[in-house]
């Protein structure tokens, strides 16, 4: 099949990396590639050229049924051009139902890789772990980097350092990413979360878990937590409010199925760190854990340095780029056979992220 890979605007990857083209290549599909997609993720036109179509953006777009991106195009370059074709990216970055009616009124089916099933079939196109394991280490560097302390203990002749305290909330991908990095660094570690599946995964990453009686659970909500009661959340910010005032580090991920991240630190519990204290917020893009976040900045308040980060895998593009877009290359390699588009559009991937369900199929 004919597939495109269109330059990003504002973001550092691209969905098409040198290593996934020979996939495609072995697939037998002709692949175009808008000229410097890969250049902010160092993935030059040179390292393409022999294996695809390098063009400009309208060119991919005329010559390509399935078109793809990192983030939606912009909505108003979404025309007739596009009529008739597939578009794969992640929606979750816009606001979707805009983008909906636009998209059905060009006849474009849509697949959102946002809302992935967290399923063992889906596991290698959900570009939501790749990305989230990536921002969870980063956190970790990043705050190291901010952070005017060690991470590890040593002992000199001029005295000893003593190991830097890291607390995790949110025991997810990016959190236990986040538990394994501070624990390399030589950091005392410990965490929070509501799931008890949680808590084995970061004891065996040799964290501490932070105990909280009462949590809700829902195992039908296909492990995602879901809101937690105000009895359970005012227990919990109780037992990491004490930590929190000890900590060096703090690194926040948590989300809820469906909601706005819970505040788990409330601007008092800021009031109480230590100075030089930095919290890494990687739910600020769902309205942050912390009650001063402020999106996509870095704020300092009581000398403590809070980052507001839901999209730090950018940082690390090369890398993000590359599980990208294996993502892309499993979704695809799913809904194609025999060189051509078929699927049922009722298999429990398909109808999660089809965006676009007005439109009929053939
Ligand atoms: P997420 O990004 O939805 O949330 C991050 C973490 O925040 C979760 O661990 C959640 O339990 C936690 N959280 C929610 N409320 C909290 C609170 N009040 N205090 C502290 N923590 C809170 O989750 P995620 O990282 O994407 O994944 C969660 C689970 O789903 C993991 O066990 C992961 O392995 C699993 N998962 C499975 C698949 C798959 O099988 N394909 C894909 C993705 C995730």
């Amino acid at each position: 099949m004919k597939i495109g890979f269109l330059k990003e605007s504002e973001d550092t990857r691209v969905s098409l990396t040198p290593e996934v083209v020979k996939k495609y290549k072995n697939s037998g599909h002709d692949l175009y590639l808008e000229f410097g997609a890969g250049n902010l993720s160092n993935y030059s036109d040179f390292l393409y050229k022999d294996l695809l179509t390098i063009c400009s953006q309208p060119d991919v777009i005329k010559s390509s049924e399935i078109l793809v991106s990192v983030n939606p195009i912009y909505l108003e370059k979404i025309n007739s051009d596009f009529s008739g074709k597939i578009y794969v990216t992640n929606f979750n970055s816009v606001d979707s139902k805009k983008y909906i009616s636009i998209l059905e009124k060009n006849k474009i089916q849509a697949f959102n890789l946002g809302v992935i099933p967290r399923t063992t079939i889906a596991q290698s196109m959900d570009i939501l772990s790749s990305q989230a394991n990536l921002s969870g280490y980063k956190a970790v560097i990043k705050a190291a980097e901010l952070l005017p302390r060690m991470f590890p203990m040593i002992i000199t002749a001029a005295g000893s350092v003593k190991p830097a305290k890291v607390v995790v909330l949110g025991a997810g991908v990016a959190g236990l990413q986040a538990i394994a990095t501070a624990k390399r660094l030589g950091a005392i570690v410990e965490a929070s979360d509501p799931r008890s599946a949680a808590r084995e995964e970061v004891l065996s990453l040799g964290a501490k878990f932070i105990e909280v009686e009462g949590a809700v659970e829902d195992t039908s909500a296909g492990g995602y937590a879901v809101k937690q009661t105000k009895e359970f959340l005012e227990k919990q910010k109780e037992e990491v409010s004490k930590r929190l005032q000890l900590a060096d580090v703090v690194v926040t991920t948590a989300q809820v199925l469906g909601g706005n991240s819970p505040i788990l630190i409330p601007k008092s519990i800021v009031e109480k760190m230590k100075p030089g204290s930095v919290i890494i917020d990687l739910a600020s893009a769902s309205g942050g854990n912390c009650e001063m976040t402020e999106d996509d900045k870095i704020i300092t308040f009581n000398k403590v340095k809070i980052v507001g980060n839901s999209s730090l895998s950018s940082d690390l593009s090369q890398d993000a780029s590359n599980l990208f877009s294996n993502n892309v290359f499993n979704f695809l390699n799913y809904i194609i056979n025999d060189n051509k588009i078929q699927f049922n559009s009722e298999d429990e991937i398909i109808s999660q992220c089809n965006i676009t369900k007005n439109l009929k199929f053939n």
